[in-house]
């Protein structure tokens, strides 16, 4: 599999993410041909469109991967049903709705020699490996986590993202923490609340506290409720510094001085990487992000706060 014979994919959940974001990466990518589709409403052009995966795999045996963009809700399902088919699987952030199920789908993948990747598009930030680099040789004394957006304007009429493993607030949230397991020391989570609107079944908002394996706090905050200037920073206090990691990873400041910033090619950079593994029969499944939302909603006191309408 190279670019002279690339890799016959197709994509499953034809919403938002997958016309943003994956239809346009695999259309630049040599190394990848989409020939078909499969989501319950959506179509994608000038490829075979089918309304589940069952009948995908079953109609069109040449697939040779597949990119789950649904609701984490359905990946489990989809994911195991590719691989038992013996298909390489590419999973978009989060990779499930529990960590037990990633977790099967992990060893699953291993038993049938497949590529299961479990991606997390804020690692590939433009910003993000100088502040990895910034951070290992530096001294942290305090670390926060500042998320804060607008639930309407970036995820209107997602009904999934309200429902018991739609995450709620978690979902952009667990971005930041995809960035932080890769920049910071390992730590845990000691206290958290979640704020549930009345009606419904996920939290608008969290506010947690962390702390390293050395004894560092990482106060993180995350509000949907956020109008006006939207906030996707990541701080810390160091002997090196005041660092701030913001735009969602996207410039690195050091005492107020840019550092590092770049245009945004997350997507691209994934299915280079997801080629890589697969051509190197490898897999790439980090659950440290998922397991601290686990632990936040394990840990964490329900607060029920006003109703919330679209
Ligand atoms: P979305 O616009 O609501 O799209 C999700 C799509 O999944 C729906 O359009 C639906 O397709 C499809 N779907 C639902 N159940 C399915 C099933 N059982 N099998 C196949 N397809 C199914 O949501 P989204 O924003 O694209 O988000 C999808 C995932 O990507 C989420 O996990 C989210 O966290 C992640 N993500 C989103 C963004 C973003 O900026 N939006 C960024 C990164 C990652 P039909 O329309 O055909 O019914």
């Amino acid at each position: 599999m190279t670019a002279a014979c690339p890799i016959n994919m197709a994509i499953v959940g034809v919403g938002k993410i997958a016309r943003d974001q994956h239809l346009p990466a695999l259309a630049r990518d040599k190394d990848f041909r989409l020939v078909a589709a499969a989501s319950p409403h959506g179509k994608v052009d000038d490829v075979a469109n089918f309304t589940d995966i069952g009948t995908l795999l079953e109609a069109v045996p040449e697939i040779e991967a597949v990119s789950l963009c649904m609701p984490p809700q359905f990946r489990h399902d989809a994911a195991r049903a590719a691989i038992l088919a013996g298909k390489h699987v590419f999973m978009e952030k989060p990779p499930g709705a529990t960590v037990s199920e990633v977790e099967q789908l992990k060893t699953l993948a291993a038993k049938k020699g497949v590529t299961l990747f479990a991606s997390w598009h804020s690692r590939y930030a433009p910003a993000v490996e100088a502040t990895r680099t910034f951070l290992g040789s530096a001294r942290i004394r305090s670390a926060a986590i500042n998320w804060k957006e607008d639930v309407r304007r970036w995820h209107p009429n997602q009904d999934w993202i309200w429902q018991p493993g739609g995450f709620g607030v978690f979902d952009p949230g667990i971005n930041a923490l995809s960035i932080a397991t890769y920049i910071f020391p390992p730590m845990f989570i000691t206290a958290a609340t979640l704020d549930f609107p009345e009606n419904r079944g996920a939290p608008i908002a969290a506010q947690m506290t962390f702390r390293t394996d050395d004894g560092i706090p990482v106060a993180v905050d995350f509000d949907w409720r956020q109008t006006g200037p939207q906030s996707w920073d990541i701080l810390a206090e160091t002997d090196n510094g005041s660092m701030v990691l913001s735009g969602g990873g996207t410039t690195l400041t050091v005492d107020g001085k840019v550092e590092q910033e770049g245009p945004e090619t997350e997507y691209p950079m994934l299915y280079r990487r997801f080629a890589e593994l697969v051509h190197g029969r490898k897999s790439d499944v980090d659950l440290a992000p998922l397991q601290h939302v686990a632990d936040a909603f394990m840990l964490g006191k329900r607060n029920v706060v006003e109703a919330f309408f679209d």
